[in-house]
């Protein structure tokens, strides 16, 4: 089997076209052919494509074969084209070479034929192979064409040792249409760079003329009209034998469109859109900086937390939008009063944030308030009303309060809470403030590492029988020792643990410890009943009441050493449920007491239902009972009235010794309070035991 091979032949004598075609059959290959004699059936043959190879006559009556290969150069056709003739010279050889033809056989000798007709075909296959390569390329390169057009982008030759800078592409779309030369100077096109980003640019090229490392650099340029455009150059150096720069190659893209949406995404992320000041992260991230530039060489600065005082008031009765336009105007005069240096952020709400950098001395501080306060002193005028604001300040010094962002923050919120319960307009952090006021912030976010981490502890302390006056019991009363803050009370933190949901792990854990101690107390000789304290969410757990169940079994304690304290309030929150949970409780062996009593508005014919066993006066009857009248007669009843319905009565908060007297005359069977012992971490309890009148002896 022959290969396939079309065949033009281009021959007035049938007999010459066959013989040609006779040898390359003899020669392996397996033609088909068309003759054609006329320039007209030549065009029709070139019409219909696929040729693989042709002959030409060189000279024919009508045609000839110059002619014909003129044809196909003229169609743009590479096909092979071999002369064939009788009567070739030399003369006539150049010349149809020199017309394009690939090579010429002699009519009588086809010996060279084969030879000819096998390299041109190769020939043509390489050829054929490389246009579609090279149409590839094209392709490829005009697609990056395109891509650079899409892109404003350019590319430059800078000439070092002459300066000379040619540019290709899009130059003129990135610096506008009035500089239409591509060829320029290094010099001029620095002259374009913005002048704060001039030595950028320079530092950059500096250094990769010296080292052999590409480089990268975006910078501003301002076009001749004053529009401002951010371009992004790439660049690397290119040396001589010697190793001397002698070039530099770079493409410079228009990134102005990618700089504008990362300002966007930066200006969402980091302000606040409200006032446009800085928000907290920005807040933080400054914070943050300061202390990390700061590393130990004592650059202090000031952190102020400021909020209007009344500004709920004001929202609540002028409206949000109202609201809104103030704290616009606020915003505007807090950055007005302040250097560049320091910043003006919004926290949120009506809380801004100041940040007073580089601080020489703390009167500074003082000054700068002094200068707040004057700022917000004329009314802000708000769609045509009046508004008088003052504000609350509370500050935070760095390193003195704080070493980290949160903190400062914190302590700075401290300060200012201080600020605001005394009415003064400012106050400057101090440990005191700490003890007194809560800590919004912060605390929350750590509750659940302070559980999982073992942060908690639990205080005991006594409850007295009043008749046998001897220690019955304990109660449990969980603190936080955080590492910063100390020991941390929980009217700090227990309402959160409710709102986020942690007072199921935090109860569980205070069970079980309490448990526990319950049961190391009992292996040293003292058996005591303990309390632990149930919030109103504990209530709502489905599976309260198997859990007390496996604490117990686990501690291998008896349910009636235990003792659950609810408050009223939480059992009148929702009744129902309470009452569902405490007889299944009750029905366990469990001791129930309700705590904070008085406070809760429960009435006699509910309580009378609960299978209770214990009322706990709350702590500021008790210690009302001294001098308020009223008090001392809600003690006497609450007593009777529990007597009456069968449960015991402790009283709370019982500080000195009168009280203790009187509610031991009033039949009061229990009593808790400092006079007695305050809570006590369990060491310091155990010694109490033995030391105190109250106490119980080893047995
Ligand atoms: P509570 O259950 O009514 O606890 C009694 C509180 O009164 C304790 O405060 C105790 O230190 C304080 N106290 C005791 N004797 C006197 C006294 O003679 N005078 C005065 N003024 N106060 C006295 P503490 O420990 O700060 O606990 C406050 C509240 O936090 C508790 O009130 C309880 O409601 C809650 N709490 C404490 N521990 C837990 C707990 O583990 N779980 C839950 N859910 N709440 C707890
Ligand atoms: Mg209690
Ligand atoms: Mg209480």
């Amino acid at each position: 089997m022959g290969k396939p091979l079309r065949v033009l032949v281009v021959e007035d004598s049938q007999e010459d076209a066959e013989l040609l075609i006779q040898e390359l059959r003899r020669s392996g290959y397996e033609p088909t052919y068309e003759r054609v004699e006329t320039a007209e059936a030549l065009s029709a043959a070139l019409d219909r494509q696929g040729w693989d190879i042709a002959f030409g006559d060189y000279s024919m009556p009508h045609f000839n074969g110059v002619a014909a290969l003129k044809r196909l150069k003229e169609r743009g056709l590479d096909i092979p084209f071999i002369f064939v003739s009788g009567t070739i010279g030399e003369d006539m050889a150049v010349e149809a070479m020199m017309n394009g033809a690939s090579d010429y056989v002699i009519k009588g000798n086809l010996k060279r034929l084969l030879p000819a007709v096998d390299r041109e075909l190769r020939e043509a296959a390489v050829r054929r192979e490389r246009k579609q390569s090279d149409e590839a390329l094209q392709e490829s390169e005009e697609r990056l064409r395109m891509a650079i057009n899409a892109a404003q982008m350019y590319t430059w030759d800078w000439d070092v040792r002459t300066g000379r800078l040619i540019r290709n592409g899009h130059y003129q779309e990135v610096y506008g249409s009035d500089l239409p030369v591509s060829e320029s100077t290094y010099d001029f096109f620095l002259q374009t760079v913005h002048p704060e980003d001039r030595r950028k640019v320079e530092q950059a090229v500096d250094l990769a003329l010296q080292q052999n490392i590409p480089y990268r650099v975006d910078f501003r340029i301002v076009r001749s009209s004053g529009d401002i455009r951010w371009l992004e150059t790439q660049g690397q150096a290119y040396r001589d034998g010697d190793g001397r720069v002698v070039r530099m190659i770079g493409v410079t893209q228009d990134i102005t469109e990618r700089k504008r949406a990362e300002e966007m995404i930066q200006q969402m992320a980091y302000y606040d859109p409200l006032t446009e000041l800085p928000n907290r992260n920005h807040l933080y991230d400054r914070l943050l900086n300061g202390i990390r530039t700061d590393e130990g060489r004592g650059q202090s600065f000031a952190l102020l937390l400021m909020d209007l005082d009344r500004f709920k008031e004001i929202n609540d009765t002028l409206g949000h939008h109202r609201g809104d336009l103030l704290l616009q105007q606020v915003g505007a005069r807090l950055k007005s009063v302040l250097f560049k240096p320091d910043l003006v952020a919004r926290l949120g709400g009506d809380e801004f944030a100041i940040l007073l950098q580089k601080l020489a001395k703390v009167e500074d501080v003082h000054v700068v308030i002094q200068k707040i306060q004057k700022a917000l002193e004329p009314p802000f005028i708000i769609e045509g009303l009046p508004i008088y604001v003052e504000a609350s300040i509370g500050v935070a010094l760095y390193p003195d309060h704080g070493g980290n962002p949160d903190s400062l923050m914190q302590r700075a919120d401290v300060a200012l809470y201080a600020a605001k319960e005394t009415g003064r307009g400012f106050l400057f952090y101090h440990a005191d403030h700490d003890r007194h006021s809560p800590r919004r912030l912060a605390l929350i976010g750590e509750l659940r590492h302070a559980i999982d981490h073992g942060q908690l502890r639990l205080h005991f302390q006594p409850k007295i029988d009043l008749n046998a006056r001897r220690v019955v019991g304990a109660e449990a009363l969980v603190r936080w020792q955080h590492p910063e803050y100390g020991s941390v009370p929980p009217d700090q933190f227990i309402g959160p643990a409710e709102r986020t949901g942690l007072i199921k792990s935090l109860t569980q854990w205070v069970l079980e410890a309490a448990l526990l101690q319950c049961r190391a107390w009992r292996r040293s000789g003292i058996n005591l009943r303990v309390s632990i304290n149930l919030s109103v969410r504990n209530l709502h757990e489905p599976r309260l009441v198997e859990r007390v169940a496996e604490a117990l079994q686990k501690a291998g304690v008896g349910a009636d050493r235990l003792m659950l304290e609810i408050t009223e309030s939480a059992i009148m929150a929702d009744p129902n449920l309470a009452m569902e949970v405490l007889t299944r409780l009750n029905a366990m062996g469990v001791g129930l007491s309700i705590d904070d009593f008085g406070t809760g508005y429960s009435s006699l014919a509910y309580l009378k239902r609960l299978p209770v066993d214990e009322i706990k006066i709350d702590k500021s009857f008790v210690i009302g009972m001294a001098t308020d009248l009223n008090d001392a007669v809600i003690v006497r009843s609450t007593i009777d009235l529990a007597h009456n319905l069968g449960l015991k009565v402790i009283a709370e908060g019982v500080e000195n010794e009168a009280l203790y007297e009187k509610l031991s005359a009033l039949d009061c069977d229990e009593a808790q309070g400092y006079y007695m012992s305050r809570p006590l971490p369990p060491p310091e309890l155990t010694r109490w035991f033995s030391e105190s009148p109250w106490g119980m002896k080893k047995g």
